[in-house]
C-alpha cells in the first residue's frame, strides 16, 4: 500500500490526539504527537532551571536535550535524555509554560527538524498531530485536517480527561493557551488553505475517527 502522510492540526481539546492515534492504528500508520515534543523540551527547561520567560536563555538551551519519540500509535513514547517523560510532560506546570517555550524560534527550528526526519523515515506513512503541521512542518502532506470545536465542548472534554477539573477554569486556561499559540510570530496555530476543516462540537469521537479514515481512504483511492 502507498505510504501516506496525514497532518492533523487544531487547538487543544478538539480530540486531535485520540483521533490521530485511532486513525493511525486503524490504517497501519505511525503516529507522532508534536505537542508532546514541545512539552518535553519545556519540562527539560524547567528541570534544568532555565527561566522560560527569558527567550534568549531558552533559545541558547534549545539544542541541549535529546528528545526521542516512539511512533507506535498503540504505545506512543517520549524520552528526554533517555528518561521517560510521558508523565511529567502532562503536569499543570508544563501546560502553563509550554506556549512560552514553543514560541521561541530556535525551539521551533530544532523540533521541526526532528519532526520532518521522523515523518521521512516512517515506512508506511504517518499521522502527525499539532498546530503547524499542515502549514509549516509538512506543507506537502497528502491530507491535511483542521479540527475545531466550540470552547465549551473543548473545555468539557479536557475537564473530563483531567478527571473532574473545574470546567470554567479549564475553559479560561484553554482560551489563553490558544490565543498565545495563534498569535506567536513563528508558525502559529493556523489552518492551511488546503486543509479540510472538521467541526467536532456535535460529533462523537467515533464519528470523527470514521470521518478522517474515510478522507484518507478517498485520498489513497484517488492517488
Ligand atoms: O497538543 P498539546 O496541547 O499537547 O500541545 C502543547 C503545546 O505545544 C501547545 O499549546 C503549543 O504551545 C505547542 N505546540 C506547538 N506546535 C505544535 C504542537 C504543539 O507550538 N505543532
Amino acid at each position: 500500500m502507498e505510504s501516506v502522510i496525514v497532518a492533523i492540526d487544531g487547538p487543544s481539546g478538539t480530540g486531535k490526539s485520540s483521533t490521530s492515534k485511532a486513525v493511525a492504528a486503524k490504517l497501519g500508520l505511525s503516529y507522532l504527537d508534536t505537542g508532546a515534543q514541545y512539552r518535553a523540551i519545556t519540562w527539560w527547561m524547567i528541570t534544568n532551571g532555565v527561566d522560560v520567560d527569558d527567550a534568549d536563555v531558552v533559545a541558547s538551551a534549545a539544542g541541549k536535550p535529546t528528545i526521542v519519540s516512539g511512533t507506535d500509535p498503540s504505545h506512543p513514547t517520549i524520552t528526554v535524555d533517555g528518561v521517560d517523560a510521558s508523565g511529567p510532560i502532562r503536569t499543570q506546570e508544563v501546560t502553563s509554560k509550554v506556549s512560552a517555550v514553543s514560541a521561541v524560534p530556535e525551539v521551533r527550528t530544532r523540533i521541526t527538524e526532528l519532526q520532518r526526519s521522523i515523518a521521512a523515515s516512517a515506512e508506511h506513512g504517518i499521522v502527525v498531530e499539532g498546530r503547524d503541521i499542515g502549514t509549516t512542518v509538512l506543507p506537502d502532506a497528502d491530507l491535511k485536517i483542521f479540527l475545531t470545536a466550540s470552547p465549551e465542548a473543548r473545555a468539557a472534554r479536557r475537564s473530563g480527561e483531567l478527571k473532574g477539573a473545574d470546567v470554567h477554569a479549564t475553559r479560561e486556561a484553554l482560551i489563553k493557551r490558544d490565543a498565545a499559540d495563534s498569535s506567536r510570530k513563528t508558525s502559529p496555530l493556523a489552518k492551511a488553505d488546503d486543509a479540510v476543516e472538521v467541526d467536532t462540537t456535535q460529533l462523537t469521537l467515533q464519528q470523527v475517527i470514521e470521518c478522517v479514515v474515510t478522507l484518507v481512504e478517498e485520498k489513497r483511492a484517488a492517488a
